[in-house]
């Protein structure tokens, strides 16, 4: 069995900050302790650094097709550059297209993982189409690992589900344990504002954030949480960007509902502002719910700072402006929609969060890490440092500053939204399962080392 020892770092979870050593057999964490002797394989001195428990990006999209195109980054690439960032898990999506079963989309992304993901690796599912057999198939699914579902309320047509499907599915999780995501934004209401707005000749990128307001984003957000109360059981609203959204779900958590809620990196450092950039450009920041106004962006620091907002996942779905989002040059409604976010969403936040005085260093952890892990079953094997648990480990330095861009980034897309934005606290050494995987910003592990995680309901 392979040793490793981490001596002298500052050792932070989402409750705990101290200096101490953490020894590492096999894939688990054995030790932790001060002043710890024991012979090792390899000794990593991380003094003057923090010892992390590797980040969890509980939404991302690798491999996607989406309007004819596929997202750039698959489980090979879109993970190394996971762990380059200091990510150790993902959830991502299996989709149910319609006419299929869930076990045909399960076993679908399960091939592209296999071979290819890095790091480890869970699937929410994504139902398009609800039928009594789809619902004994949730069943299976959350007894074999795949506890959670997200559903839509936008896209009418293509992923959208009516009430009475989503109050079913909502039932169902109270019996079988899973847990609903939901992307909620008023897809009816948005179909008739892009069809307004493309037939009176407004075609730019913009018109994508005009046609999706804020109050559809909370009304869906209400609606959603009005139906899992009435169901008697718990949602998760995925990639929150609305402070009338937010407003939704802390009032619910007022009333002491089980509502949770994630938001993005996307929504807390850009803002509509960037779909006026000249010419096509405002179609990197094409994505759904869109970039809000900039004054929302301390509204959604406050909630995840006390604790209305729970998570803070990437929606890493990448296209190239070239050939992809290009498609959409005199239509916006053709634009692919999302941006990439898997490998900065650590140093983002830390720089954003934890050094401009907006989180503490325990929430920090808690919100990128602790609390997705608790929420979608994966705790404590991930999402802490403690004995036991996977040896899935950051050693992260908080004073190193990096210049974010595609020339330093691995993801497989040409460009990035945070070109030129300089970060300070940047991953050193990244630990996967009790192996260094990213060792002083080159990738040392293995595509296919990364297995599939069987999540416990709730
Ligand atoms: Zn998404």
């Amino acid at each position: 069995m392979s040793t490793l020892l981490i001596k002298n770092g500052t050792i932070v979870t989402a409750t705990d900050l101290y200096t101490g050593d953490v020894f590492v057999e096999g894939d688990r964490i054995s030790t932790i302790g001060t002043a710890l002797t024991m012979p090792a394989d390899r000794t990593i001195d991380a003094t003057g650094k923090y010892v992390l428990p590797g980040g969890i990006d509980v939404h991302t999209h690798l491999d996607m097709p989406f309007g004819g195109s596929t997202s750039a980054d698959d489980f090979e690439s879109g993970t190394i550059a996971a762990a380059h960032g200091g990510t150790t898990t993902i959830v991502d999506f299996a989709i149910q297209y319609k006419g299929q079963t869930l076990h045909h989309a399960w076993n679908t992304w399960m091939k592209k993982a296999e071979g290819k993901a890095a790091i480890d690796y869970g699937f929410h599912m994504i139902i398009t189409e609800l039928s009594n057999q789809v619902e004994q198939e949730m069943d299976a699914l959350v007894g074999q690992g795949v506890t959670s579902f997200k559903l839509f309320m936008a896209y009418p047509g293509v992923f959208m589900l009516d009430d009475a499907s989503i109050f079913r599915a909502l039932l169902r999780t109270g019996e079988n344990g899973g847990t609903i995501c939901m992307h909620a934004e008023n897809g009816g209401v948005i179909d008739v504002l892009v069809k307004k707005a493309l037939a009176e000749g407004r075609t730019a990128p913009k018109y994508h954030a005009l046609t999706r307001p804020a109050r559809a984003e909370a009304e869906a957000t209400h609606r959603a949480i009005a139906l899992a109360e009435m169901a008697g059981v718990p949602i998760y609203i995925v990639h929150l960007s609305a402070a009338e959204a937010l407003e939704m779900v802390t009032e619910a958590r007022d009333r002491g509902l089980p509502a949770y809620a994630e938001t993005c990196p996307q929504y807390l450092f850009l803002s509509y502002d960037n779909y006026e950039e000249p010419g096509f450009d405002g179609a990197k920041y094409v994505m759904s719910p869109p970039l809000r106004a900039r004054e929302t962006q301390d509204r959604l620091w406050r909630g995840l700072a006390f604790n209305d907002l729970q998570a803070i996942s990437t929606d890493h779905c990448p296209f190239c402006m070239k050939e992809q989002k290009e498609l959409g040059q005199g239509d916006f409604s053709k634009i692919p929609n999302g941006a990439p976010g898997i490998e900065t969403r650590m140093s983002l936040v830390y720089d954003g969060g934890v050094r401009a005085g907006r989180l503490s260093l325990n929430r920090f952890v808690e919100l990128t890490s602790t609390s997705p892990a608790k929420i979608f079953g994966l705790f404590p094997r991930k999402g802490t440092i403690a004995p036991g648990s996977d040896a899935d480990i950051v050693v992260f330095d908080p004073n190193r500053t990096m210049r974010l861009g595609v020339n330093t980034l691995h993801m497989k897309v040409d460009y990035n939204p945070y070109e030129g934005r300089e970060v300070t606290g940047v991953t050193d050494t990244v630990i996967s399962r009790g192996k260094v995987i990213v060792d002083g910003g080159t990738f040392t592990g293995r595509a296919g080392a990364g297995s599939f995680l069987k999540r416990s309901p709730r």
